[in-house]
């Protein structure tokens, strides 16, 4: 099946030189909720704004349900809805002229725009505000009106860039099930964020991204199986000539004599203590390595950087 959004040896260098992108690969299933998950200036919004035409590219291609951004930028932009990181409405336009406005470049007749408009305002809980200008609403509201904006052509692919940042707990949950929805009848979500709660929470697949680099993408449960496991840091009495290969293990020299042991949580090391100490090795001394998905993302972000 052709993937929703695919991007190829993507790359980027803005007009002062800086190379924001270096050569990125990307491929979103069709109906995926997908993340793109790195720190601030990793270049997340840069990759999507080459996608949604925003942004010049300096290399590659990017193609939404199959059509190229570039020489098919209409068949492309009509399957594709996007939530820019940054406001980007006219604040003094009343919220539902918003609305109807985009529905027009899209070809919508007047009735349709107008009843879609009601539809979308309505599941946003925006409706309320439809006369009063953007400029009134608050951050969390202009937000919400980005998305029924964007949504109003009925996109089969919507990427929003960062949908959530600064907005309050309560609100960021009614958005996760909105998204939620949005995805359970068939829209391919792709969102940026730094929450690493909101893409393990919501996404099927992440990828993460780094100085100008994909430098993991993975299921969220193939990322989240690497968390499921405990490593233990042992120190042993003496070096060990050989890694014991057991299986259940993941075994690594660490320092001379030490040992980085992984298993599954709830796992016990007696196998592995039966195995040193058939080759007189003891353990001194033992710790647990924490290991969240924050710290994991500060491993595979150092490690892209090494
Ligand atoms: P993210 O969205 O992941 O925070 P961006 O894609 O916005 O990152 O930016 C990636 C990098 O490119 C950052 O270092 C940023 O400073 C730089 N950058 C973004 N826009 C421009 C621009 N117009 N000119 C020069 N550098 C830019
Ligand atoms: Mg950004």
């Amino acid at each position: 099946m052709t993937p929703a959004l695919e991007v190829s040896s993507l790359r980027k260098v803005y007009a002062n030189g800086f190379e924001a992108l270096k050569s990125i690969d990307l491929s979103v299933a069709q109906g995926d909720f997908f993340a793109l998950l790195g720190p601030n200036g990793a270049g997340k919004s840069t990759t999507l704004g080459i996608v949604s035409g925003l942004v010049q590219k300096t290399s590659g291609a990017a193609r939404i349900m199959g059509f190229d951004v570039n020489r098919e930028l209409y068949e492309a932009r009509r399957r594709l809805g996007v939530v820019p990181q940054e406001f980007n409405f006219n604040q003094f336009e009343k919220v539902q002229d918003i609305v109807t406005t985009q529905a027009g470049y899209f070809g919508l007749r007047a009735v349709d725009a107008r009843e879609r408009t009601a539809e979308l305002l309505k599941a946003l809980d925006l409706w309320d505000k439809r006369e009063q200008p953007a400029r009134m609403l608050s951050g969390g509201m202009k937000r919400r009106l980005m998305i029924a904006r964007a949504l109003v052509h009925r996109p089969e692919v919507l990427i929003l860039d960062e949908p959530t940042a600064g907005v309050d707990i309560e609100l960021r949950r009614s958005m996760w099930r909105f998204m939620q929805e949005l995805n359970r009848e068939g829209v391919t979500i792709v969102l940026t964020t730094h929450y690493l709660e909101e893409a393990e929470q919501l996404c099927r697949n992440i990828a993460i991204i780094n100085q100008g680099d994909i430098i993991q993408s993975t299921s969220t449960r193939e990322l989240l199986s690497t968390l499921h496991t405990e490593t233990f840091v042992l120190d042993l009495t003496a070096p060990l000539q050989q890694v014991p290969q057991l299986p259940g293990y993941e075994v690594v020299q660490s320092a001379s004599d030490g040992l980085e042991v992984t298993v599954e949580k709830g796992q016990d090391l007696n196998a592995l203590f039966q195995v040193l100490s058939e080759h007189q090795v003891l353990v001194r001394s033992m710790r647990t390595k924490s290991n969240r998905l924050e710290e994991l993302f500060v491993h595979l972000v150092q490690e892209g950087r090494a």
